[in-house]
C-alpha cells in the first residue's frame, strides 16, 4: 500500500505542473492552503449521489466538504439535467429520512401500476403497487427538482462546507489523511479523514487511485424526451419490447409523459434527425395504438448505453461511490437506486463509527461497507445486464425466451414477487438509514 501511496504522489505531481504552476502550490505556507478546518469526510462530485451522502451525513457529529466541478443550475451541470428520474419506493422512503421528501412530494409523480409486454408477442403482465400492499411502486422526478431539493438542504445544513466551482485535481494518502489539491478560485489544499470519490462514470480520482474500470459498451443510446399522449393512463408507467429497442412511458402528470427509447446507436442517430411529426407517430406506433396520438413534443436528447465497474469500490481512506463505482444502463431504473441504497448504508456506517469515537477512514470499517453492498450490487448489475441483453436482442430463439419470462411473471407468485420486491427497491436486509425498505 505504501508503494501504491508513493506512486500517487508522483502522479499528483505531474497533474499540478499540468494545472498551475507547481511554485503556486510550494511557496505558500501550509496553513494558508487550507480552508478553515480540514474535514471529517470530503466528497468529491456534488451530484445526484455526492449531495445525497452529504444530506444524509446531516446532523452527525462530522465535518463534510463537497467539492462540485459544475453547481447545480449552472449550464452543463451533468446529473441535474434534463432526464427524469424514476425512484423506488425505497429511494423515496430513503429521501423521506433524511428531509429531503418535503421539498419533492408536490413535484413527485407516483407510479402505482408498470405494464410490461413485447410488440408481436402475446406474453405481458402488469404489476401493481397494491400487490406489495404499498402506496405506489415509485415515483417520477426531473433530476432538476432533484437537484434544486437537494441544493436547498445542503444551503441549510450547519455541518456542511461546499466548496462549488472547484475540481479535485489531484489525491495524496496518507495513513491518517488524504491530501486533496482542489483548483477553482486559485488552487488549495485540504485534509480529510476520509475521501469519497462520487465524481461520475468517468472518474479521474477513480483512475488516480490506479483503480481500473470494466468497462462494457453495449453499442446502444437511450433518447430521452417528454411528450403528450392522447389517451393517459393515470399512475400507469409502461415498459415496451420491440425490434426497434425497447420504449418507456413514464408518468409525468395529466396526459404528459417522460419518454426513453433506447436501441443500437445508429437508429437513435436516425430517430433523433427525425422532423417532430414523424418522431412522435414513429413513437406513437411502438405502442400499437394504446395511448392513441403522440404530440407536445419536448427537446430529444441521447445517451450512450455503458456498464462502467470498478475493480476496488476502496482504497486506503477512499470510498468510490455511485457511477464511478457502477454505472448500469438505465433500461430497468436502477442505477441511482441502487446508489442511494450504497449512500443510506455508507451514511450508517460512518455515523455509527463517528458515534463511537471511531476512525471513520479505518481499513475493517470500509470493508465492511463494501462487503456489506457486494450482493445487492451484484445482484442489480447482472439483473440490469441480463435485461439490457435479452430485451434488445432480435433473435427469434431469445424472443422466446422473452416470452418466457413474461408468462413466468404473470403466473409464477414467487417469482412476481420478487420482481416486484427488486423494482419497488425494497429489501430482505436493509441500511438503519432506509429500515423502512424491509418488507415482510
Ligand atoms: C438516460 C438515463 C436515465 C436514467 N434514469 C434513471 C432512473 O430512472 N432511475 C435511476 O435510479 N437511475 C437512472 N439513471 C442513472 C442515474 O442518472 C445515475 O445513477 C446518477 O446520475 C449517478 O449520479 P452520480 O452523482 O454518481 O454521478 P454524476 O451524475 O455523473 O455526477 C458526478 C458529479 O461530479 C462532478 N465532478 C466530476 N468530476 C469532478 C471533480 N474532479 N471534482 C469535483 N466534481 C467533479 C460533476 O460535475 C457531477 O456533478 C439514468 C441514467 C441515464 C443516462
Amino acid at each position: 500500500m505504501r508503494r501504491h501511496a508513493r506512486s500517487l504522489q508522483s502522479h499528483a505531481r505531474v497533474r499540478t505542473r499540468k494545472k498551475a504552476p507547481r511554485r503556486s502550490v510550494l511557496r505558500r505556507p501550509a496553513q494558508a492552503k487550507l480552508p478553515p478546518g480540514n474535514f471529517d469526510v470530503l466528497i468529491a462530485g456534488g451530484g445526484l449521489v455526492g449531495a445525497s451522502l452529504a444530506a444524509a451525513l446531516a446532523e452527525r457529529p462530522l465535518r463534510v466538504g463537497v467539492v462540485e466541478a459544475v453547481p447545480f443550475g449552472k449550464p452543463g451541470q451533468p446529473s441535474y439535467d434534463d432526464r427524469v428520474t424514476a425512484l423506488s419506493l425505497g429511494s423515496q422512503r430513503i429521501f423521506e429520512r433524511i428531509g429531503l421528501w418535503p421539498a419533492l412530494a408536490g413535484e413527485a409523480n407516483p407510479i402505482r401500476a408498470v405494464h410490461v409486454s413485447e410488440r408481436g408477442r402475446f406474453a405481458k403482465t402488469r404489476l401493481n403497487a397494491q400487490e406489495l400492499g404499498v402506496e405506489a411502486l415509485g415515483y417520477v422526478l426531473s433530476n432538476r427538482a432533484i437537484g434544486a431539493a437537494l441544493s436547498g438542504l445542503l444551503a441549510r445544513q450547519a455541518n456542511l462546507q461546499m466548496l462549488a466551482l472547484a475540481k479535485v485535481t489531484a489525491v495524496e494518502l496518507q495513513p491518517q489523511e488524504v491530501l486533496v489539491t482542489i483548483l477553482g478560485d486559485g488552487e488549495r489544499r485540504l485534509s480529510t479523514r476520509l475521501l469519497i470519490a462520487a465524481d461520475g462514470a468517468q472518474s479521474e480520482i477513480r483512475q488516480q487511485l490506479g483503480i481500473a474500470a470494466r468497462v462494457w459498451d453495449y453499442g446502444q443510446s437511450a433518447l430521452i424526451c417528454n411528450l403528450s399522449v392522447e389517451r393517459a393512463e393515470a399512475g400507469c408507467a409502461c415498459e415496451r419490447f420491440t425490434d426497434e429497442g425497447t420504449a418507456a412511458l413514464l408518468p409525468m402528470g395529466a396526459e404528459r409523459y417522460a419518454f426513453i427509447w433506447t436501441a443500437e446507436r445508429a437508429h437513435i442517430q436516425k430517430l433523433l434527425a427525425l422532423p417532430e411529426a414523424d418522431f412522435l407517430a414513429a413513437a406513437a406506433a411502438l405502442f400499437n395504438g394504446r395511448f392513441g396520438r403522440f404530440f407536445k413534443l419536448g427537446k430529444r436528447q441521447s445517451y450512450p448505453l455503458k456498464l462502467v465497474c470498478a475493480g476496488a469500490q476502496r482504497r486506503e481512506r477512499v470510498v468510490v461511490l455511485g457511477n464511478a463505482a457502477h454505472s448500469i444502463s438505465p433500461i430497468a431504473a436502477q442505477g441511482f437506486n441502487l446508489s442511494l441504497r450504497d449512500v443510506a448504508a455508507l451514511a450508517d456506517t460512518l455515523a455509527a463509527a463517528a458515534q463511537g469515537a471511531a476512525d471513520i477512514g479505518a481499513a475493517s470499517l470500509l470493508d465492511a461497507y463494501v462487503k456489506s453492498r457486494r450482493r445487492d450490487q451484484t445482484g442489480t448489475t447482472v439483473f440490469t445486464d441480463w435485461l439490457t441483453r435479452v430485451f434488445s436482442n432480435p433473435l427469434r430463439s431469445v424472443g422466446v425466451v422473452r416470452d418466457a419470462g413474461l408468462l413466468g411473471l404473470e403466473l409464477l407468485p414467487t417469482l412476481r414477487h420478487e420482481f416486484l420486491r427488486r423494482s419497488a427497491g425494497l429489501m430482505r436486509q436493509a441500511p438503519r438509514l432506509a429500515d423502512e425498505l424491509k418488507i415482510p
